[in-house]
């Protein structure tokens, strides 16, 4: 056989292999995932709810008339994962019920599944955080303990069974507190507010739909139980931006306060706290809010309706072209870790502050990816102290498309030396929750005993391109300081409760550069070429993440 045609030969076998390959529900669910990729990406079509029961239907689609499909259980998990979302967005009941269902589907049909205890957590979480049903969510949550004794689930199962049992009892002796500030800060297309009590204490949140019989506009309702408003805050607050109207506080019980958001347009809302003073913070969206980093990226591209699979290499091929020049557009958010009063961990035999070596490094980093187009806004380019919260509330006021946040390691045992990068999630590892402890300003055990898991469900896509930016980012870093003929430590990528990047609304990291407490590492981090080369593997890792996520969107989704 002549050459070429051996060639031809292979590339038709080769062709042959892949679509016998790819079962037919798996090229539905690519299809469906594209689409749901265009709605992400879109905040027209947001706007329409029929949109997302269609992406919804799509993923039933794949998990019902699929079903043997190997997609199958990510079609069930996906579609309560965008119902969760359809929630959010319209505060239909309905479609937390659907959630309920698919998830189900998924915990009944693929037992064997690893998606399948990701599932019955979704069941749980759905009863505890938006039904507000702490009876039903225990049994959920006993369920999955019963079910995946040895599912990666099983430790939040436990934490909040404990949590939800513990909060029995707290509620009978958390002593009163008082609502006594609250505050607003708003820029494009984000409003944070931040409700200030002298205490810890319960709250419960909720949107209500517009209700014109009583003259009422939708609103955001959070009680808080067991406390007092403080006089001066009896007076409704003016708001008038895009997403709020005003913000009214009363005496809704002898023991309850209730604070109600008056909404103009919002797309999207979530709540957590924070500690020190405790506050509850809600986050609200509007339609036309960029930074998500992919759906930034997307969004550029321009919408696509509906896509054919075979349509998809063409798509990637006409886009290329447009890229380069969007380089520009991307927003980095730096944020160097500490300052003013807080100098984080201190070296021994140099004693340099951390807070000093971190704002070095995000100086020399902002002027690399400010020559590479980058745009770029710091939480800091001076000595000053900023608390934790501001710093994500910054750059998601910002729109940023990506925050990284910058720090030195610190370790007891003075041999203890190398490069790490986080991303937020729980973590049980003992060592983790030092550090975390330590770059929170607070003390391990008081972590422990705080409710550090996001009181509202993790946007997945976010948490999987935050882990992807991590590995980028790590795998640059070393490779540059390696390159210098210094042996660095690769301590990998791990994930922890580190509140500076609790409330981020784009992908966000933590990189740990070096152990200042180590002598060899903080002599090298006093040295301007050292932290030079951090920097420049800090912009490889962004670059290369922003890069891959170009090349290929789907992948950076769940
Ligand atoms: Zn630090």
């Amino acid at each position: 056989m002549q050459r070429k045609s051996i060639f031809i030969l292979i590339l038709l076998l080769t062709v042959q292999f892949e679509s016998f390959s790819r079962d037919r529900g798996e090229v539905y669910y690519d299809n469906v995932k594209r689409q749901y990729l265009n709605l992400m990406s879109s905040p027209r079509l947001q706007k329409d709810i029929k949109n997302w029961e269609n992406v919804i239907a799509g993923f039933e689609t794949v998990g019902d008339a699929y079903s043997d499909s190997k997609k199958a259980p990510d079609g069930l998990f996906m579609a309560g994962e965008v119902c969760i979302d359809a929630y959010k967005r319209s505060g239909k009941d309905k479609f937390l019920q659907r959630a309920i269902i698919n998830y189900s589907k998924l915990v009944q049909r693929y037992r064997k599944n690893s998606l399948a205890d990701d599932g019955q957590i979704k069941i749980a979480e759905i009863y505890r955080i938006y039904r507000k049903d702490n009876e039903r969510a225990k049994q959920e949550y006993e369920k999955l303990i019963k079910k995946f004794p040895d599912g990666d689930q099983r430790k939040r199962a436990e934490f909040w069974l404990k949590k939800l049992a513990e909060k029995e009892d707290i509620k009978k002796t958390l002593p009163q507190v008082t609502v006594r500030k609250i505050d607003v800060v708003s820029g494009e297309n984000y409003t944070r507010v931040s409700i200030e009590m002298s205490g810890e204490a319960e709250y419960t949140h909720s949107l209500l739909s517009e209700d014109k019989s009583v003259e009422k506009p939708r609103r955001i309702v959070i009680d808080i139980k067991n406390a007092k408003l403080a006089p001066d805050l009896k007076e409704p607050i003016a708001v008038k931006n895009e997403h709020l109207e005003q913000i009214r506080s009363s005496q809704f019980t002898q023991d309850s306060v209730r604070i109600v958001l008056d909404l103009k347009s919002i797309e999207e809302y979530s709540t957590f706290y924070f500690d020190g003073p405790f506050r509850i913070i809600v986050d609200v969206t509007g339609s036309d809010y960029r930074g998500q980093g992919i759906g930034a990226i997307i969004a550029d591209m321009g919408e696509i309706e509906s896509v054919e699979t075979e349509d998809l290499e063409e798509m990637k091929e006409a886009d290329a072209g447009r890229r380069e020049e969007q380089v520009e557009k991307f927003h980095i958010f730096l944020d160097p870790g500490h300052g003013g009063e807080d100098p984080g961990a201190i070296g021994r035999k140099r004693r340099i502050k951390e807070k000093d070596i971190v704002l070095k490094i995000a100086l020399e980093l902002r002027e690399l990816l400010e020559k590479n187009g980058y745009r770029v806004s710091m939480s800091r380019d001076r000595d000053i102290f900023i608390p934790l919260p501001e710093r994500t509330a910054m750059a998601n006021r910002a729109g940023a498309d990506l925050f990284i946040s910058i720090h030195a390691n610190a370790s007891r045992r003075r041999g203890a030396h190398g490069i790490e990068t986080y991303f937020f999630d729980l973590s049980s590892d003992r060592d983790v929750l030092k550090l975390a402890a330590m770059e929170n300003g607070v003390d391990i055990d008081k972590l422990d005993t705080l409710q550090f898991i996001l009181t509202d469900m993790e946007r997945t896509p976010i948490r999987n391109q935050s882990a992807m930016l991590a590995a980028s980012i790590q795998e640059n870093v070393c490779r540059r300081v390696n390159s210098e003929g210094v042996n660095s430590r690769n301590l990998g990528v791990k994930h922890g409760p580190f509140y500076v990047l609790k409330g981020a609304k784009m992908p966000s990291i933590l990189v740990e550069v070096a152990f200042i407490t180590n002598p060899e590492e903080e002599r090298l981090l006093a040295s301007h070429k050292y932290r030079r080369k951090i920097a420049e593997g800090i912009l490889d890792g962004i670059r290369k993440y922003i890069d891959n996520m170009r090349k290929n969107p789907v992948a950076f989704l769940p």
